[in-house]
């Protein structure tokens, strides 16, 4: 199967692909075949969550020799669950729990794969430098890709988040990663200054005789990597699975899918899902007042000129969704001179319009709607209260679209909300929604949300605060580039 750029007529295998990251037209890379010729779905759901995923990841990237140890190596005893990630019936709805791997955070699902996948691609193709991820973080991607690269031969790892830009409970997770092959560094400025300058420090540094001197290479952990979106494609099957296991639907029954989105990552893999056979209805992408994903879906214009807002719900403050690039090319039929033109108007004027023949195949899966602040905060208390089930604020936004949506379809085709992080990441706006006190730190309110509620806490998180921070390291962000290669010794 060959991967090609979104934005031209570059092509490469899937083991380039996922070394790569990125096409060198600037383009995401995605592939053009028929993704269900040669996958026979209905034996994918009969298969233990490894083997599916095994079978998943081997379709979908069959250049890699030894698909059954790669997955086995990245998930095996690394989740709270055997099964990686439940499903749990919560009122009328299912909810598909992403957060059960090791840093709590729905990332973790393609972080735990991603080192496995760019290691043997590294092998299998000869590749003898070392990898350096090179990455800037608001606080979930961070920590999740250091837990899965910490300690990987090959490879080393630098993270840099804003100097008081993330939450207390992500920073302390951040500050005590272990690994010798990990550092960690606050850059004084937000979430966008650190960003950029590290896309900076990235170029610059790629294009230094001394790194491939070196026997080095850079590379970046994010979720336009395909090796990162893969991953995220057999949860898909293992929700329909688990409904055919409880008798609630049969093979072939259809069903629906809500997903808190802000890159896009995360519900473009349920339409590859969808693509490779598996019987999905809608897929409704859930935002929070950061909508621009709603506005796309409902109207065809994608507007970045809008304000910014700070939410409880930060993994889905984004404004310019990179993910989306690929649904675009896929819809306009693999035409890349049209992605390319809607991409240069995103980028020069904030704003593109998609024609109404292309909306038309978008929508024939994907419908959209979006969740207010005070929404949010509600429906984590009134979920808390009518079902007894808590969940985190991202959670909570595809919860109240859930509601939304099923008040406008009237059917019982069951619906799955995918949950992303686990309440106790997101401890203060989960108190006020409880009615909880705000006093004391994130630390004493995770105790008085577990004494309230008694849903226990994931150990990675409760053990934190006792542990020492060991990357203490704040620096400007002019000094980045100097910090990089002073980690680097180039
Ligand atoms: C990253 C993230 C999302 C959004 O996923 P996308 O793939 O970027 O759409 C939602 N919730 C949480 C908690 C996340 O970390």
């Amino acid at each position: 199967m060959d991967y090609r750029s979104t934005r031209g007529e570059f092509r490469c295998d899937c083991l380039d692909a996922v070394l790569r990251g990125i096409a060198p037209d600037g383009g995401l890379l995605v592939s053009d075949s028929d993704l269900s010729k040669g996958f026979d779905w209905k034996s994918a759901i009969g298969k233990s969550t490894l083997q599916m995923a095994q079978m998943i990841l081997s379709h979908l990237l069959p250049d890699f020799d030894d698909m059954g140890g790669l997955v086995d190596r990245a998930y095996k005893n690394k989740f709270e669950t055997e099964d990686l990630t439940p499903v749990v019936k919560v009122g009328d709805k299912y909810v598909l729990e992403l957060f059960r791997g090791p840093t709590s955070a729905f990332k973790d699902v393609a972080l735990s794969m991603l080192p496995q996948l760019m290691l043997a691609a590294k092998k299998q193709t000869g590749d003898e430098n070392e990898t350096v991820i090179l990455t800037a973080t608001s606080g979930d991607t961070g920590k999740a890709a250091m837990e899965g690269f910490h300690d990987v031969p090959g490879t080393r790892i630098i993270v840099f988040y804003p100097d008081g830009g993330v939450s207390p409970i992500q920073r302390a997770q951040m500050a005590t990663q272990e690994g010798a092959n990990v550092k960690v560094c606050a850059v004084k400025g937000n979430f966008d200054d650190c960003q950029t300058a590290v896309k900076k420090a990235f170029s610059k540094i790629n294009s230094m005789e001394e790194l491939s001197k070196a026997k080095k290479a850079l590379s970046s952990a994010n979720s336009i990597n395909i090796g990162r979106l893969a991953p995220q494609v057999v949860y898909y099957f293992k929700a329909y699975s688990d409904l055919v296991a409880q008798s609630r639907i049969k093979v072939g029954d259809k069903i629906d899918f809500v997903v808190p989105s802000g890159n896009f990552g995360d519900i473009l893999a349920g339409y590859f899902a969808k693509l490779m056979g598996l019987p999905v209805r809608n897929l409704v992408c859930a935002s929070n007042e950061n909508k621009v994903l709603t506005d796309f879906i409902n109207t065809g214009v994608y507007d970045k000129r809008r304000p910014f807002y700070r939410t409880s719900s930060p993994s889905m403050d984004i404004l310019v969704s990179s993910n989306l690039e690929r649904l675009l090319f896929l819809a306009s039929g693999c035409n890349p001179q049209v992605v390319s033109k809607w991409m240069s108007d995103l980028s020069s004027e904030g704003i593109f319009t998609v024609d109404e023949q292309y909306m038309k195949t978008i929508r024939e899966t994907f419908r959209s709607y979006s969740c207010t602040e005070k929404e949010t905060i509600e429906t984590i208390g009134s979920v808390y209260r009518k079902d007894g089930y808590l969940c985190d604020p991202h959670t909570a936004v595809g919860m109240k679209v859930a509601d939304d949506y099923r008040k406008e379809m009237e059917d019982d085709v069951p619906v799955v909300v995918l949950s992303t992080a686990s309440p106790y990441k997101f401890p203060t706006p989960v108190s006020e929604a409880i009615g909880l006190p705000l006093d004391g730190d994130e630390f004493a309110q995770i105790k008085a949300i577990n004494a309230k509620t008694g849903v226990p806490v994931p150990g990675n998180l409760s053990s934190l605060e006792s542990k020492k921070p060991v990357h203490n390291d704040v620096i400007d962000r002019e000094d980045i580039l100097k910090y990089v290669m002073n980690v680097l010794g180039i």
